[in-house]
């Protein structure tokens, strides 16, 4: 356990998170961020991101989040790599507990965004790695020349199909309703994709596999008839959750488990802030999660200059 007082510890290594790093670090703050896994967040998923400002050629995701973490460790951010497990509160002091010890600070940003939910029918946490995949772009290439089948129907599904129609002989989408919940763009680029087929007002109710995915059994919702459709892998892409597990009763959350802030980033609770996908009604694109965590960042400097912490 460090002894040491931080002036900002940062939860989550997206966008946000290495945004507000980049800002507090350069501030000259005694700062820090704690990551678990990869840096860059949700956009590592995406092969190509087309719309994030400066970039007008795009860039690919895992690119774009080491960028971002060169960046802020060369304005001095430190970086742990390691699992926040608990919050809690001293005063006036916020103490982060993590798989690689306790970290005291002033103040705490919380960017620790969301992770891919589950559709939590049977066979899914069976066949997990053995033909369910939530990430296209990290599993494409063992799809080659196989059928496919993604669910949802938000821009994350479309995103995917279209990336897995460079492997796959067959992509077919299956969506709860008759209408896709993804953007214009997207919806475009789905009409020259020959590939890609859909299922609608439908939903996958068992994925089944001795050893692999073989098939799925799906549900029309508008008329009960049940099916069963052979595939060789399913990517779930049915939305996110937020990683707010650890702060319920400590941080005011929305009725989804997103954190309430107000416009400039702060909780109710002084000194903490959170930014990026894990705050209510974040728009949840790269560039404004980056947004939310320089006002963080700057607002959590307010903070410490403010309070007498
Ligand atoms: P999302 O927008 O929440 O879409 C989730 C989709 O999954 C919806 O179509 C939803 O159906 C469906 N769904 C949810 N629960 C389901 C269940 N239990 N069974 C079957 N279907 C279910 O999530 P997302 O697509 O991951 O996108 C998240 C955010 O990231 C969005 O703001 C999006 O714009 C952004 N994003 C942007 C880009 C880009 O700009 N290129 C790329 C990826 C993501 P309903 O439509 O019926 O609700």
């Amino acid at each position: 356990m460090s002894s040491e007082i931080y002036e900002v510890v940062i939860i989550g290594g997206g966008p946000a998170g290495l945004t507000s790093g980049m800002y507090s670090a350069r501030a000259g703050l005694n700062s820090t961020l704690i990551e678990k896994g990869i840096f860059g967040g949700q956009i590592t998923y995406a092969e190509h991101v087309e719309n994030f400002s400066g970039f007008p050629e795009g860039i690919s995701g895992q690119e774009l989040g080491e960028k971002m973490r060169e960046q802020a460790m060369k304005h001095g951010l430190k970086i742990i790599t390691g699992e926040v497990t608990g919050l809690e509160i001293q005063g006036m002091l916020k103490n982060v507990k993590t798989t690689e010890g306790d970290f005291t600070s002033k103040t705490v940003i919380m960017a620790g965004g969301a992770v891919r939910r589950k559709l939590g029918v049977e066979g899914e946490s069976k066949l997990t790695g053995r033909g369910v995949s939530y990430c296209a772009v990290c599993d494409s290439a063992f799809f080659r020349d196989l059928k496919v089948a993604v669910v949802g129907g938000g821009d994350t599904a479309i995103t995917e199909a279209l990336h897995l129609a460079k492997f796959a002989s067959k992509i077919t989408i299956i969506h709860r309703r008759d209408q896709l919940r993804a953007g214009h763009v997207l919806r475009e680029k789905l009409k020259s994709e020959p590939k890609i087929d859909f299922i609608w007002d439908s939903t996958v109710t068992a994925i089944e596999g001795a050893v692999m995915v073989e098939k799925i059994k799906l549900q029309n919702i508008k008329t009960g008839m049940t099916y069963e459709m052979p595939v060789d892998g399913v990517f779930i892409s049915v939305g996110t959750i937020p990683d707010t597990e650890y702060v319920k009763g400590i941080l005011p959350l929305d009725e989804s488990g997103y954190i309430i802030t107000n416009e400039k980033m702060e909780t109710s609770i002084p000194g903490i802030l959170a930014a990026g996908d894990i705050r209510h009604n974040s728009a949840r694109q790269a560039i404004t999660a980056a947004g939310d965590g320089a006002t963080a960042a700057v607002y959590a400097q307010k903070y410490l200059t403010e309070s007498t912490v």
